[in-house]
């Protein structure tokens, strides 16, 4: 056998085996990017040796077989997949063959208008309504059977159970049934707790929970459903897919609001890539967008080619989940002593990045999770969001894994971990802990923090190491050991002088920075801010009470205390003596929050990307405008500066009636040259 037909032997296999998992057991056991390249390695080498290609191959077939469990239905018009475009370029490909097609038809002059639909990342049904009457709901199965989910399909509320007249004797109607994602991470999170495995994506969540053998497991899930197509569009009188959408939305059945129809083809790749943009913010996974050709008559010359009709294309994103192999997991010695596990990974693409590390949070995350070293793991990561691991492919354990058990004793230092009552963190206790020093002081170097130009993690751990740095106050000593520095590998008299400008520079970093920097625990960028606003210098600092602090804004018991407990220790009032008498601002200065301003005595939350300002930036320029920064929208909340990605908090604005201003106008707003929208305009 020639090695092409070996290997298209071994990717059918390997296709045959993953699509079982995928669309009959709803338990992938790889991602779908190694999945994708598989099909596109098969598919190009049935090309390029036309006799390999079988009729049966994966390459041509949709899905999966149905299970036997489901009584049958056959679709009278077969259930298509969807050719896909990964990028502006096959896309224009795409379009590029679409016109060729078009030419050899005989109406190359036609213009063809589009349709862009996000793709729903569930699973494709149809439901047929007879004489107005929903009687049938089928999976798509493999294309041409399904499996008959009527039952199910019945308990989601959303799906009409009769037609409002007019309606034809028969239609079929299509559309995607899929899991909210609050309610996929619920779901997950449930199954967790019970020791059950987990689903790979909100895909195989939906398809798992729609395909339950009793309709009484389905109702438990709070599936939904999008529409967006007819078996049928003569049976409705539709000639173009708007009409198609529009009748479907008369009826009562539920269309994206947000599907458009862009002018040209260079539209149709803004629009998908609008969708790319907004796909961190809706309450539905998609994992792509779809194109269609709008124009049914158009549609039907172009048909369709194998297991796709070429008159719509699904443009991809890159994918949010996928699969690999769980290393190791070591474990972190945070700046207050905390061990923090981290999942070590096989590197993996995923959300657009490669990924190596997810933290695991704590060892009852691990435990939780059932990660055992050497699983499969499912990582996952939406938007700006940091990697997860989601759990183990259960069932993709081949008896090698090893159990990960979580070290008593500190791994930088040796000492014995403690448990703190009412704390699922275990900690080190060992103030003199060498982890915790370097991670103190590289907090105290971080861009909320001092930002110190020049001092970056790694340069931290190198200073500490020698012994030149061994607590914050030591970074302002540097410039009496610069000759030592310029010695070591890899600095030269430029390195060396930038750091020493950005120790200098950090010296006038504000009071409110300097309280956060000190890594106080439970004290965070806001709560620093407003301890410094109660007590605004070092002295009036040592000198407040527990009663004093907890006056400051959002600040309970268990952050004053902490905040008492940090002022009673010698060694960190020895600390800020040295960081005072090194110059370091030690004291509130500049406008304060109850100053004037364009947003003098406002409070206003921000969310999502405000372009050109990182969020603790943000906060402080909406003080330094005399507003104050809080985190979350409250009934007090005055205004809401929201940017890309802001989803949660802009729906609770909108609920509550908070004036919401557009990220891109904030710079205005700072300067004062935009009216302040006040609550009353909001209302009226
Ligand atoms: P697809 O999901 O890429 O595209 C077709 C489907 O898109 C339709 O059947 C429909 O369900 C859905 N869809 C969502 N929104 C739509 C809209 N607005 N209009 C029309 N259709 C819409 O194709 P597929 O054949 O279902 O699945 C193939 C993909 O599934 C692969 O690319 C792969 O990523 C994944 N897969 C993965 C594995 C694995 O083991 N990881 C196995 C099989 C399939």
């Amino acid at each position: 056998m020639s090695d092409a037909a070996a290997r298209v032997d071994e990717l059918t296999a390997l296709l045959e085996q993953a699509n079982h998992r995928y669309y009959v057991l709803d338990d992938p056991a790889v991602d779908d990017a190694t999945y994708d390249g598989w099909m596109r390695e098969l598919a190009a080498l049935e090309e390029s040796h036309p006799d390999l290609a079988r009729p049966e191959s994966p390459t041509r077939r949709v899905g999966g077989r149905p299970a036997s469990a489901f009584a049958e239905v056959r679709h009278a018009v077969p259930m298509l997949s969807l050719a896909n475009a990964r990028g502006g370029e096959e896309l224009a490909g795409w379009h590029r063959r679409l016109r060729d097609t078009m030419a050899a038809s005989g109406i190359a002059d036609r213009d063809v208008t589009f349709v862009v639909e996000p793709k729903i990342d569930g699973l494709a049904i149809a439901l047929t309504y007879e004489d107005g009457v929903f009687v049938r709901g089928a999976t798509r199965g493999d294309g041409t059977i399904g499996e008959d989910v009527t039952a199910n399909l019945r308990t989601i509320a959303q799906i009409p159970r009769t037609l409002p007249p007019p309606f034809p004797a028969s239609v079929e109607v299509r559309g995607e049934v899929y899991l909210p994602l609050e309610a996929f991470a619920q779901f997950n999170a449930r199954r967790l707790d019970e020791g059950l495995p987990v689903f790979a994506n909100p895909r195989n969540a939906a398809a798992g929970s729609l395909r339950q053998l009793d309709p009484r497991v389905t109702a438990t899930r709070p599936l939904a459903i999008w529409t967006y197509g007819v078996a049928r569009p003569d049976q409705i009188g539709a000639d173009e897919h708007t009409a198609t959408l529009a009748w479907l939305s008369d009826k009562g059945f539920p269309v994206n609001p947000d599907i458009t129809t862009p002018a040209d083809i260079d539209a149709v790749a803004e629009a998908c890539e609008r969708w790319e943009e907004r796909r961190a913010e809706l309450d539905f996974d998609i994992d792509g967008a779809v194109v269609k050709v709008n124009q049914g008559d158009v549609q039907r010359a172009l048909g369709s080619v194998g297991r796709a009709p070429r008159w719509a294309i699904a443009f991809k994103f890159a994918p949010t989940t996928a699969i690999t192999t769980l290393i190791d997991i070591p474990v972190n010695v945070g700046r207050t002593g905390a061990l923090v596990p981290y999942a070590l990974m096989e590197p993996v693409a995923v959300g657009g990045v490669t990924v190596t590390q997810a933290t695991l949070h704590n060892h009852q995350d691990v435990a939780r999770k059932g990660l055992m070293l050497g699983d499969k793991v499912i990582v996952q990561r939406a938007g700006d969001v940091i990697p997860q691991v989601v759990g183990p492919v259960v069932s993709q354990r081949t008896g090698a894994e090893r159990p990960w058990v979580m070290p008593d004793h500190c791994p930088a230092c040796g000492t014995a971990v403690v448990v703190t009552e009412g704390e699922v963190q275990l900690r080190c206790p060992n103030n003199a802990c060498p982890a915790q020093a370097v991670r103190s002081i590289q907090h105290f170097a971080s861009r909320g923090a001092m930002d110190i130009e020049g001092l970056g993690d790694k340069t931290v751990g190198q200073l500490f190491d020698l012994g030149l740095v061994r607590d914050v106050a030591d970074i302002y000593d540097l410039h009496g050991h610069r000759d030592e520095i310029v010695a070591l590998d890899g600095w030269k008299d430029r390195k060396v002088d930038n750091l020493l400008a950005g120790i200098e520079a950090s010296k006038g970093r504000g009071w409110s920075r300097l309280i956060f920097g000190l890594g106080i625990r439970h004290v965070g960028g806001i709560t620093a801010q407003a301890i410094a606003d109660v007590a605004p210098s070092a002295d009036a600092l040592r000198e407040a009470s527990v009663d004093d602090l907890s006056r400051a804004e959002g600040v309970g018991p268990t952050v004053a205390e902490s905040i008492a407990q940090f002022m009673s220790s010698a060694d960190n009032v020895r600390t800020l003596d040295r960081l005072a008498e090194r110059g370091v601002l030690m004291r509130q200065e500049g406008v304060a929050a109850s100053g004037e301003g364009p947003l003098a005595g406002l409070t206003v939350v921000i969310t999502g990307a405000v372009e050109g300002f990182t969020r603790d930036d943000a906060r402080r320029a909406v003080v330094a405008a005399g507003g104050k920064a809080t985190d979350s929208v409250s009934k007090n909340t005055d205004l809401l500066v929201s940017g890309p990605g802001g989803g949660s908090k802009l729906a609770k604005a909108e609920k509550l009636g908070v004036p919401v201003v557009d990220a891109a106008d904030f710079p205005a707003l700072l300067a004062g040259d935009l009216p302040v929208p006040r609550r009353d305009d909001a209302a009226g």
